[in-house]
């Protein structure tokens, strides 16, 4: 068997199109744009790459952001009241800080100091807790993007048995919650599982989110699952690979998603909706 690729890039332009023609629909209403503030505080080089594709995300879907580049060393409760400036802020619909924060910064205080309607990543205990009961709310953009590729790809995940590696409240965990209310069966794979690879084999659905370069091999993927590659990892030569080793998904899996071109496109185009969310909850 060869897999099929997922086409993230499609998908999630497909998805970033749609945002734009509904703001350019409140736009010709006369209504002001959606505003994104992203807040990154310090110079991680990562970071400040990711801050500047969401800048570009936002300029294209017609969506004003601003950007805040704090330095290193702002204090935690700077940093808060920061924060609470932009909650008392109504042309700012969403706020998004970049994570990873510097380590004297806890980002459970600031993700929690959100206004949670503003609260764009849906990493809130608001938004999670929405989410833990199945209702409307931000949700977190890897595992809402995750779940988008699986319905644009006609994948009924009722009844099916589907395997997380991972339990981070940014992807494993609210992709876990979101796979149980689409009706799969869900099983976590994390770092202290024992017999990994047997549990993932018996999966319908698998979604590698370990960030581990190339964990998943053949012995872990069952001959034509579909296989969700959420990591992000360079190879020494420079280039992005994921948490599963692309040619034993291709000869394995029935449909696979790249690393690049699967789930981080997915991500931005969901923070976008996100933002349009936002807004429209307000109007
Ligand atoms: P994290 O480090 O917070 O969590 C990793 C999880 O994997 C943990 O729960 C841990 O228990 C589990 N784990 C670690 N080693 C394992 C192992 N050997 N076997 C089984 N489980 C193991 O990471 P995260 O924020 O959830 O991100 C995971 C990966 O996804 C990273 O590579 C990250 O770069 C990538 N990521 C990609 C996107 C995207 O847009 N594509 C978005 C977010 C994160």
């Amino acid at each position: 068997m060869t897999a099929r690729l997922i086409d993230g890039k499609a998908v999630g332009q497909k998805i970033r199109d749609q945002v734009r023609q509904k703001i350019a629909v409140h736009t010709a209403a006369g209504r002001r744009a959606p505003c994104l503030a992203v807040i990154l505080v310090g110079d991680d080089p990562a970071s400040q790459v990711y801050v500047s594709h969401k800048e570009k995300a936002c300029a294209e879907a017609g969506i004003k952001s601003k950007a805040f580049r704090l330095p290193a060393a702002t204090t935690e409760s700077d940093l808060l009241a920061h924060i609470k400036i932009l909650n008392n802020d109504s042309s700012i619909d969403g706020i998004l800080p970049q994570l990873p924060m510097p380590r004297h910064i806890d980002r459970v205080k600031v993700i929690s100091a959100i206004d949670p309607g503003k609260d764009v990543d849906g990493l809130s205990f608001f938004n999670q807790g929405r989410l833990l009961w199945n209702l409307p709310a931000l949700r977190p953009c890897t595992p809402a993007g995750v779940m988008e590729l699986l319905k644009h790809e006609g994948i009924n995940c009722s009844g099916k048995q589907a395997v997380v590696i991972g339990r981070s409240v940014l992807v494993g965990l609210p992709l876990q919650m979101l796979l149980l209310h689409a009706n799969a069966s869900v099983t976590c794979i994390h770092s202290k599982s024992t017999n990994p690879e047997k549990i993932a084999k018996t999966a319908d659905i698998l979604v590698a989110a370990a960030g581990v370069k190339h964990l998943v091999t053949s012995d872990w993927i069952k001959p034509g699952a579909v296989v969700i590659d959420v990591g992000i990892h360079r190879t020494d030569g420079g280039k992005l690979t994921g948490d599963v080793k692309p040619d034993d998904a291709m000869a394995l899996a029935s449909l696979f998603t790249p690393v690049p071109g699967g789930v981080g496109p997915m991500t931005i185009a969901m923070l976008m909706a996100n933002c349009l969310q936002a807004y429209e909850t307000k109007l």
